[in-house]
């Protein structure tokens, strides 16, 4: 019986198959993804970023920024409409929906360091 083993890569936060071959076993889930760490490792080194400092540049920044704040937004928004009164099936439905639309946006949100000490 083969007992397969995953990991989860450093880059990405995927979950990966593990090879079963010897040797280290991979911390990435494929090639690119281990290039991109080395490269964001080298960029850390060559800006003196610290390995409590992450560099994401600012369309990123802002996209992450402003889904964070319609999920907040979206959470206040359902907290109010359900706690006033009785909410119906319908109700609790249309916030989960509501919700989770919020939710996928933040999802959307591709955040990739372009300089991290640590990956
Ligand atoms: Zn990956």
């Amino acid at each position: 019986m083969t007992i397969s083993r995953t990991g989860r890569c450093e880059w990405c936060g995927g979950e990966f198959a593990l090879s079963q071959g010897p040797g280290r076993p991979s911390r990435y889930c494929r090639r690119s993804h281990r290039q991109r760490a080395y490269e964001a490792r080298r960029l850390a080194g060559e800006r003196g970023i610290s390995s409590e400092e992450v560099l994401i540049s600012r369309r990123t920044w802002e996209r992450l920024r402003d889904a964070l704040y319609r999920l907040e937004a979206a959470s206040e928004d359902v907290a109010m409409d359900l706690m006033s009164g009785r909410p119906t099936k319908a109700e609790y439905v249309e916030a989960l929906g509501h919700l989770s639309a919020a939710v996928r946006d933040l999802q959307d949100v591709a955040v990739e360091p372009i300089a991290v000490s640590d990956v």
